[in-house]
């Protein structure tokens, strides 16, 4: 503690305004301006984004209230260009708006310009120049964004951003800022040429999503990208006015040196450089005669421990100038050589290279699919190309398919987009006992050749359907936003989701060619080998309707089974969708049936079909268990012991530990308890908060729920969606009204689009786990909330149900984490982070207790459902003779 507190005060100027003005008015005098920047936390409700303004409103008029007594400092003061206000702030833009996103950034754009509107015509009074920092990749488009907003309202005011030269694009960011600056504004942006203070973060997200990384994977690629991108600044001089800033002295260096060969003055050339960091360079950046810059923090300790973090990772970098100079005591020629390059090497992804068995050949051989990067703006345009055209291809009818031949049924069923239900999507057939049979009978005709083939050539044909669901993963994503209300976002995963399992189990698939090896002795020869169940039937919910239905049905289909698969009421169009695609890539007809229908009319006669040897369900609890009973009977004729694999619902809990850190824990439960509107098996609907903080994070939580945007599921900027039906919306208001019987509701969005089957999401504190709001799945965003006196009341809690399938834990300590770990009852628990969005491969899901039979999708085992393992043990010895003793 005393080491950190030591260190914020080496690197933050003060904790208010009290303390940071005199500091500024003494750097000042001592020949160095400030930029001052006030630190602030994560910003997730609107409250705080006011209070952040405020105390930059607050900040600006306390300095221009000393600034005027400062003694006069020409070059400080003064350009080519004009004059330069005394005053210079920073301010960080996601902390003005939280919407500052690229895919909210409409929104989060006329926001943000809202709020600072009193900063900038303070800035305009009070003479101040105003500058917005540049933070991670999410936020730079809708960052620049905000700041042409701003020129355009206020381009008399002097106004600064960042350009971060360890980004791939920042020339192109720079040209384009050059160029607008020039064209609208009275007077020339302010540009802050830096590397960048993200590079891990942005490279955990882009490695995490399989997307290319916007910044340089080398170090020294983007020292010489700052160089480069010096020269085109000090170009440009007069249309921006260039300001440098790094601690590294060969990067400086270049600047003075380019400035002086372009024929600037001095005084053309700013150099910034961080309080507290590298002092002797202060110095020497003051008598080179260029004019420095000090960015100046103010804020408290742990407010600010994110920017001391970033701070400690730039001093500790084995590659840092700072370090390599002033903790190293490196010689100086050496450092200026631009050819040192020591990180390297980081291209690959580091994972680690699994052993040699079977199943450490899928893992490493498997990448997961790459979400789509909705932060770049041609992939949303791509998706919204793809919503409409899905949108002009809507209300067909589907046939029956069966043997490749079409049915099309007298009676058919409409499924409509639940955020416009005027629109039908598709009237789907509705199959019926007969063609329940005569699909059983085709698949029992087909399997055995299907079933000939080797587990390489069925893997193949999964493959080749992976490729055709990649070359229609645009379209596929949008008739899954548009058919049961999915964020395009998630939409767009569930299709990633799909991909993954196709190449996961045909991975597996080719590992379980060569079986396992057995214990072999003289005189015996002993093989085990995977043979086919037979036929089978896939039953599958709405919820991830494509994911879900074509993992279970690859899963079987390339372990050598055949499939009568039925899709949910609600997404038969996806449903079809996914079976033409898996027949075009090569699955013969007879071995895939389309069967849509209705689950309690078809799905008994599917599931007590005595030829069918399997059952692969997922949907709900109570589904699930008769379909297990059922298929426990023995019906005539039948001849397997049916194997039945049932993935069902959730009450699923996340526990916020005394010590959790609510930056952390807010987004995680949002994430958790509202993404698809809680319509996931893994929703959190549970909040079990340990300790007294419980009014802390349910303010905090409200608060970033108002925040939450309801709308399209179609328009990126989504955050909930509608719901599937309006059954669903009845379930959602009667649990609510139990809530509000048996506890208080906390908050509830208000701002319901409409028409649609929205609700807002809900926030219910509950006393007691005593209310069916605290057992029963509701589906809905709809969240409890319990407060708990200790960790092991929490952990008692949260498996005090009859589910268990995910659980979480938001803590700070190693050994609370531990404790929990070891007792949460749940197929998958998760540690800091939210409770959904399990990745194929990397965690393998599905619960225990009464949510499911265990078997975890996505994992090295799933496919031994699909087999009868069979062994062959033969005698070699003939006439006393065997060759195993030759
Ligand atoms: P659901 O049980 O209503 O329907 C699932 C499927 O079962 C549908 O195809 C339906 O037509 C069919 N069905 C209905 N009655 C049937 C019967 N008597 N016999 C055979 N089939 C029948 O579930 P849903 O509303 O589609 O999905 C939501 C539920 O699924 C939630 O409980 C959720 O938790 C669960 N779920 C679980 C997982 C998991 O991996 N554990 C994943 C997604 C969804």
């Amino acid at each position: 503690h005393v080491g950190i507190t030591a260190m914020a005060k080496q690197f933050i100027a003060g904790r208010d305004v009290d303390e940071v003005v005199p500091v500024a008015t003494k750097l000042w005098q001592r020949g160095f301006a400030t930029t001052v920047d006030r630190l602030g936390e994560k910003t997730l409700t609107r409250e705080q984004a006011q209070a952040y303004v405020r105390g930059v409103a607050g900040m600006l008029s306390a300095l221009a209230s000393e600034a005027p007594a400062w003694p006069s400092r020409p070059l400080l003061e003064t350009d080519p260009w004009g004059v330069l206000p005394r005053v210079n702030l920073s301010i960080k833009p996601t902390a003005v708006s939280p919407h500052l996103t690229a895919t909210a950034m409409t929104l989060g754009v006329q926001e943000g310009a809202d709020a600072l509107d009193p900063v900038m015509e303070l800035a305009s009074a009070l003479h101040a120049t105003v500058h917005l920092d540049t933070e991670y990749d999410e936020a730079k488009d809708a960052t620049f964004a905000l700041l042409r907003e701003l020129g355009r309202r206020w381009p008399a005011v002097s106004l600064g951003c960042v350009v971060q030269a360890y980004r791939r694009d920042a020339e192109d960011d720079l040209r384009e800022l050059i160029r607008w600056s020039a064209a609208t504004l009275e007077v020339p942006l302010h540009v802050r040429l830096v590397k960048g203070a993200y590079w891990d973060h942005e490279m955990v997200v882009a490695r995490a999503n399989g997307w290319p990384a916007p910044v340089w994977d080398r170090k020294h690629d983007s020292d010489v990208a700052f160089e480069h991108c010096a020269s085109v600044l000090l170009g440009h001089a007069g249309e921006v006015r260039p300001a440098i800033a790094s601690h590294n002295l060969r990067s400086i260096a270049y600047a003075v040196c380019a400035a002086r060969a372009a024929g600037l003055a001095d005084h053309a050339l700013e150099v910034q450089l961080l309080y507290g960091m590298a002092a002797p360079l202060h110095e020497a950046v003051r008598e080179i005669g260029v004019r420095p810059r000090v960015y100046t923090p103010m804020g408290e300790l742990v407010i600010g421990m994110a920017y001391l973090v970033r701070r400690l990772l730039e001093n500790t970098a084995n590659d840092s100038f700072v370090r390599q100079r002033f903790v190293e005591g490196k010689e100086i020629g050496e450092l200026l050589d631009a050819g040192t390059d020591e990180r390297g090497g980081t291209s690959d992804d580091g994972s680690e290279v699994p052993g040699a068995t079977r199943e450490g050949a899928v893992v490493a051989a498997f990448r997961n699919e790459p979400l789509a990067e909705l932060r770049r703006e041609p992939v949303r345009a791509r998706l919204a190309r793809a919503v409409e055209a899905v949108g002009t291809g809507l209300g067909v009818t589907l046939p029956v398919v069966i043997d490749g031949e079409r049915v099309t049924t007298s009676m058919t069923l409409p499924s409509v987009d639940p955020a416009r239900p005027d629109v039908v999507v598709a009237h789907s057939s509705v199959a019926t006992t007969d063609l329940v049979n005569s699909a059983v009978d085709v698949a029992l005709r087909a399997q055995p050749e299907w079933a000939a083939r080797t587990m390489a050539e069925r893997a193949a044909v999964m493959e080749a359907a992976a490729d055709l669901y990649r070359a229609h993963k645009a379209e596929l994503a949008a008739l899954v936003a548009i058919e049961v209300g999915k964020p395009i976002a998630e939409a767009d995963a569930d299709v990633a989701e799909a991909v993954d399992f196709l190449r996961y189990y045909a991975l597996c698939a080719r590992g379980m060619e060569a079986a396992y090896p057995l214990v072999q002795v003289a005189g015996e020869h002993n093989t085990i080998r995977f043979r086919a169940r037979g036929v089978g039937t896939v039953i599958a919910p709405w919820n991830f309707p494509l994911a879900i239905p074509t993992g279970m049905t690859a899963g079987a289909l390339v372990a050598g089974n055949a499939v009568v698969f039925k899709p949910a009421e609600q997404s038969p169009a996806i449903g079809a969708r996914m079976v033409s695609l898996l027949h075009e890539a090569g699955v013969p007809a007879g071995v895939l049936a389309y069967l849509p229908g209705i689950g309690e009319e078809i799905g008994p006669a599917l599931v007590e079909h005595p030829s069918v040897s399997f059952v692969a369900f997922t949907g709900s609890r109570a589904v699930g268990l008769d379909i297990n009973e059922r298929a426990a009977r023995l019906a005539a004729g039948q001849r397997t012991v049916k194997r039945v694999i049932t993935e069902m619902g959730g009450k699923n809990a996340l526990i916020v530990d005394s010590d959790a850190d609510l930056d952390v824990a807010v987004p995680a439960v949002l994430r958790s308890a509202f993404g698809y509107a809680g319509q996931k098996c893994s929703a959190a609907s549970r909040l079990i908060v340990v300790g007294d903080r419980a009014d802390e994070l349910l303010t905090k939580l409200a608060g970033a729920m108002d925040l939450l945007i309801l709308g399209a599921p179609t328009d990126p900027a989504t955050d909930v969606g509608p719901l599937i039906e309006p059954a669903a919306v009845a379930r959602f208001e009667h649990y609510l009204d139990i809530g509000r019987r048996d506890g208080r509701v906390v908050f509830q969005v208000s701002h319901v689009p409409e028409p649609g089957w929205f609700v807002g999401p809900a926030l219910v504190e509950l006393p007691s786990a005593a209310s069916a709001l605290a057992t029963d799945e509701v589906f809905a965003p709809l969240l409890a909330a319990f407060r708990v006196g200790d960790l092991d009341e929490a952990i008692a809690m949260a498996n005090e149900v009859d589910y268990g399938l995910t659980a979480g834990i938001i803590s700070r300590s190693p050994s609370h984490i531990a404790h929990a770990v070891a007792r949460l009852e749940a197929g998958n628990v998760y540690v800091n982070r939210a409770i959904t969005g399990a990745m194929v491969g990397r965690h393998p899901f599905g619960g225990m207790k009464l949510s499911g039979t265990g078997a975890k999708a996505g994992g090295a085992d799933y496919l031994a459902q699909f087999v009868h393992p069979t062994v062959v043990c033969e005698n070699t010895v003939r006439q006393g003779f065997t060759p195993d003793l030759a």
